[in-house]
């Protein structure tokens, strides 16, 4: 059956449906497809379907847009394809055309179009979770990545981490500036992602600590919200995705540099121009935006060149054995591979060892984890392995998300690694 129906964001990667060749080197890449083993998990099966699409041979379905949703968006079939196909962007393109064609259902309109892009009422509604969170959990560690993933998360099993008493911007000012005696050398803003903002302002204020003690202006704007990962990579709601974009482009004006703590957050404002620009305006801004953006470790080594002795180990962690997992998102997506690893060998405080398969995705994926967590435990098992064969004491990281979901899989196989962000090694 011919259908009338208008792809326009996956037009916009029709190149890349036609540059994939069927050759099937993605099978030995895929996490998802060497759990599964079917050829709708791989990128090439995927790239037949969304050509199915455009013929009209298939048509939008939920359960055409399950099979493309089962897909970490870890980037791994595009660094290894032959063809060079960037297939994660065409799913990308594909989750929107679907979502701007049949819409969202109910519960996730609410979520996506209405919660998270206010923030004020995003984080009363976290408040609110976290009431309930604990008057009938268990204290324990785990996952909360936005609201909608920790309801879901609920009676699945998952280890969940308590929300902080007090969030990140509720215990910082806005501006913080270097002690008394230490010169200003750059201003930067911090985005601070709803993880550390919500989950672990511990690790912001050590963020803010480490960057101030060091020369550094640290803004945290008010007027930041969520990157709108979930909703525009994960659920495919562009137009609220745009929103929240404009929201943060507007908040980090005058900033010359944005730091995060988050691989995920990074990239994904990275991709506001590719996936979000819709005229000239919108993409001189996002550019300029996309520019200023630095994970932390790339700020550290790149720009203030710290020497080993500015990375001062909070005394619990000296003398450990430390590995480091490499987030999809900071690896693949933002090319920074070096940095966090020049730091960890170069503290003499510490002994590091890389773990096998250090840049696998750990079958976190934001929305990923919650529609499939079956799938995504099995996947975070291969990486739980890795870490376990290193014989390390602390698995650092550089992603909230993925810290979320090694706590998960290293609680669930009882293993006595602790799970950290890289930046609280430090005092
Ligand atoms: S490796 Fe690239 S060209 Fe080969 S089947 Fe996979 S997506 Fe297509
Ligand atoms: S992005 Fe990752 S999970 Fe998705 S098809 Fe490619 S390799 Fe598989």
């Amino acid at each position: 059956m011919k259908t009338s129906l208008n792809f326009e964001q996956i037009d916009r990667f029709k190149e890349d449906l036609d540059k994939c060749t069927k050759c099937g080197f993605c099978m030995s890449y895929c996490p998802v497809y060497q759990e599964e083993h079917v050829e709708s998990s791989v990128a090439r099966g995927k790239i037949m379907l969304i050509r199915a699409l455009l013929d009209g041979t298939l048509e939008a379905t939920d359960e055409m847009a399950e099979q493309l949703n089962r897909c970490t968006l870890c980037m791994t079939c595009a660094e290894n394809c032959p063809a060079g196909t960037q297939v994660p962007a065409v799913i990308t393109a594909a989750r929107a055309d679907k979502v701007r064609l049949k819409g969202l259902s109910f519960p996730y309109n609410i979520v996506y179009r209405w919660l998270l892009p206010r923030r004020r009422l995003f984080g009363g509604v976290v408040r609110l979770a976290s009431w309930f969170q604990g008057i009938f959990l268990p204290k324990t560690e785990g996952t909360i990545r936005h609201l909608s993933l920790f309801l879901s998360a609920l009676g699945k099993g998952r280890h969940i981490p308590q929300i902080a008493p007090k969030f990140l911007r509720q215990s910082v000012p806005e501006i913080n500036k270097p002690p008394a005696g230490v010169e200003v050398k750059y201003t930067v803003g911090y985005f601070t992602g709803c993880m550390t903002d919500f989950v672990f302002p511990e690790l912001g204020k050590k963020i803010i600590n480490f960057l101030t003690r060091n020369s550094v202006e640290v803004v945290v704007p008010r007027g930041q919200g969520c990157c709108g990962a979930p909703v525009f990579l994960g659920a495919g709601d562009f137009a609220t995705g745009r929103r929240m974009a404009d929201t943060n482009v507007k908040a980090f004006k005058e900033l010359d540099y944005i730091i995060t703590d988050c691989a995920t957050c990074a990239s994904a404002m990275k991709d506001y121009v590719k996936f979000l620009a819709d005229n000239d305006d919108r993409k001189r801004e996002y550019t300029e935006f996309a520019g200023k953006i630095k994970d932390i470790t790339e700020f550290l080594v790149d720009v203030l060149q710290l020497p080993p002795s500015a990375y001062r180990v909070a005394g619990e962690f000296k003398g450990k054995t430390v590995t480091w997992h490499e987030p999809c998102h900071l690896g693949r997506y933002l090319g920074v591979k070096e940095q966090p690893r020049k730091i960890l060998k170069s503290i003499p405080d510490i002994h590091f060892v890389e773990m096998p398969d250090a840049d696998r995705c750990c079958g976190m994926a934001g929305t990923f984890s919650i529609y499939f967590y079956d799938l995504s435990k099995k996947i975070a098992d291969k990486k739980a392995a890795s870490i376990d064969s290193t014989g390390a004491d602390i698995v650092v990281t550089d992603c909230p998300g993925c810290q979320i979901q090694l706590i998960d899989s290293t609680t669930r196989h009882g293993m006595p690694q602790k799970v950290m962000h890289i930046m609280e090694l430090f005092e």
